[in-house]
């Protein structure tokens, strides 16, 4: 597999389009102007991190629809930025109760140990910005700064 490394904090265009179909209601936001929302910028990450909020935000729309069902208000959730932060997963939203926020925590917790680049098993870089990444994302993000292979276990 080749590795090539953009740090470009983006999910890419397909994924995000599929977020925003599969939980629209959630992704009320995404195409609002930057005056209104954070979320007009996307997902502020890169794709390593796609199926930790696919499954948090499948988990979150379904429980809200059940909810709603059985006659329990839940105000929706609906995210209003999605980035990484100092290595984290980082969503602000509103709406929710207390099992979605679980969810979320969850989700930020996991991204921890994601490779926010590949999804495989991350750890904190140690050196620089810090950021989440395998041991091959690591090398290849000192070799696009340092100009050399460098990897701290
Ligand atoms: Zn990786």
């Amino acid at each position: 597999m080749e590795l090539h490394y953009e740090n470009t904090n983006q999910v890419t265009p397909d994924l995000d389009t599929k977020l925003c179909e599969k939980y629209p209601l959630i992704m009320a936001e995404r195409h609002l102007g930057a005056m209104q929302t954070a979320m007009c910028w996307g997902f502020e990450h890169s794709d390593g991190w796609y199926n930790l909020l696919d499954n948090a935000m499948y988990l979150i729309q379904s429980h809200i629809d059940m909810e709603t069902r059985r006659g329990v208000e839940v105000e929706q959730v609906v995210f209003e930025q999605v980035k990484e932060k100092f290595g984290v997963l980082t969503i602000y939203h509103r709406g929710g109760d207390a099992y979605t926020n679980g969810v979320l925590r969850m989700a930020q917790q996991m991204s921890r140990c994601t490779c926010e680049e590949c999804g495989d098993k991350g750890y904190p870089t140690t050196s620089g910005w810090i950021r989440t990444l395998c041991v091959k994302h690591h090398k290849v993000a000192c070799i696009a700064y340092n100009g050399q292979e460098s990897y701290n276990e």
